[in-house]
């Protein structure tokens, strides 16, 4: 068949570089855009069969049909979460297709990497030492062992972590909104039936649960305020699972004792690029910045090679699979949980 036209939005050199060597064999031409996809760059799609996207490129309903209107069948998503995706709007018009698990160690493992920096404070030794000054004053930590771990979503990622925070000796408690009691038990961790035991109890709560109009802005005041004053709170799963406002009126009122966040609410305008000459004029995420109990980075909990092949992998084998009429494994539609036609067909629609 004829070679697929892909037009790859938001392109960094570790894209260019993971996508060319998975296609040496040459059966895509791949254009790669810095930009990202938003209504005003949809255009550039013009005459291409598929485009692809990551966490930050704008799904939405008007670029969705600017894209059909030009004739792109498919967009892949080149991350796991779609709640940048317009579902409803690309139902039937475009296939929607992610890679729902690129490596689930690498966000898992870097949630650990948070937990452990923000509890002993790596990030701001490392700047002491390097002043010459050895003092530790400021820099005691807590042990792990024996303390409690609030996961929300047993997911891939979500029991990945728990398997590492139990061999630090940690208890786990667990909430899911549709919990796998057989993991469970096989597992070692329990599940609490409301999510408000969890945050009572766990001394670092980490969220791996997608952003979905029930899961936004879960963290809030009212769940804060259940929360021990001195807990650590751990986002790699979505920045608007927080509500960045609560969370910094908690920091200044030290009602939480820390936070770590590879993800924030309006990371689209600031993430993956470099600011450090121009500034940024965001005040909150400038706020959140003061902090020194807050840990923040830049999106990056799944950067390891292993996941960036899988990433490239996954996401040309999708592609070919539309374009040869086989079924679409990993493509997602409004009606996933519901009615999927899928499960009969192989293909959303
Ligand atoms: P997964 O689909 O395997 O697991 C998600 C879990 O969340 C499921 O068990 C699901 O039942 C549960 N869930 C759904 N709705 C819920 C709700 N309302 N309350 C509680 N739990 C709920 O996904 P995963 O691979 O473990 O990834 C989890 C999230 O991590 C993704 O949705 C994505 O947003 C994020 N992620 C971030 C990075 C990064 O680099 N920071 C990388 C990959 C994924």
């Amino acid at each position: 068949m004829n070679k697929i036209k892909l037009a790859l939005f938001d392109a960094k050199p570790y894209d260019r570089e993971y996508f060319d060597r998975q296609n040496a064999d040459g059966q895509f031409t791949i254009k790669y855009y810095e930009s990202k996809l938003s209504p005003d760059t949809a255009a550039l799609a013009e005459g291409y069969d598929a485009v692809c996207g990551f966490v930050n490129d704008d799904f939405s309903g008007p670029v969705l049909d600017k894209l059909e209107e030009m004739g792109v069948k498919i967009a892949a998503l080149r991350c796991a979460g779609y709640n940048n995706v317009d579902l409803q709007s690309a139902y039937r018009k475009i296939h929607i297709v992610r890679v729902p698990a690129y490596s689930p160690h690498a966000v898992a493992e870097y949630a650990v990497a948070l937990i452990m920096a923000l509890n002993r404070k790596t990030h701001r030794a490392y700047y002491r030492v390097r002043d010459n000054n050895f003092n530790i004053t400021g820099l005691a930590g807590f042990d792990m062992f024996g303390r409690t771990a609030g996961i929300i979503g047993t997911g891939k990622i979500g029991r990945i972590l728990i398997g590492i925070l139990k061999g630090f000796g940690m208890k786990v408690l667990a909430y899911d909104a549709f919990p796998n009691p057989a993991a469970a038990q096989e597992e070692g961790f329990e599940y609490v039936s409301e999510l408000e035991e969890l945050y009572r109890k766990s001394d670092i709560i980490s969220l791996h649960c997608p952003l979905t109009p029930e899961t936004q802005h879960m963290i809030n005041e009212e769940a804060i305020s259940m929360m021990k004053s001195d807990v650590m709170i751990i986002n790699t799963g979505r920045g608007g699972l927080i509500n960045t406002q609560a969370l910094i009126s908690a920091l200044k009122t030290k009602r939480i004792g820390s936070a770590g966040l590879d993800v924030y609410e309006e990371e689209g305008s600031w993430f993956f690029e470099d600011f450090s000459v121009a500034g940024i004029d965001d005040d909150v995420l400038a706020r959140l910045l003061t902090f020194p109990n807050v840990l923040i980075t830049s999106h990056q909990a799944f950067f390891t090679g292993e996941a960036l092949t899988n990433i490239a992998e996954t996401t040309l084998e999708n592609l070919k699979a539309c374009f040869d009429g086989k079924p679409l494994v990993n493509e997602v539609c409004y009606r996933c949980e519901g009615n999927c036609e899928k499960k009969v067909s192989g293909r959303c629609f």
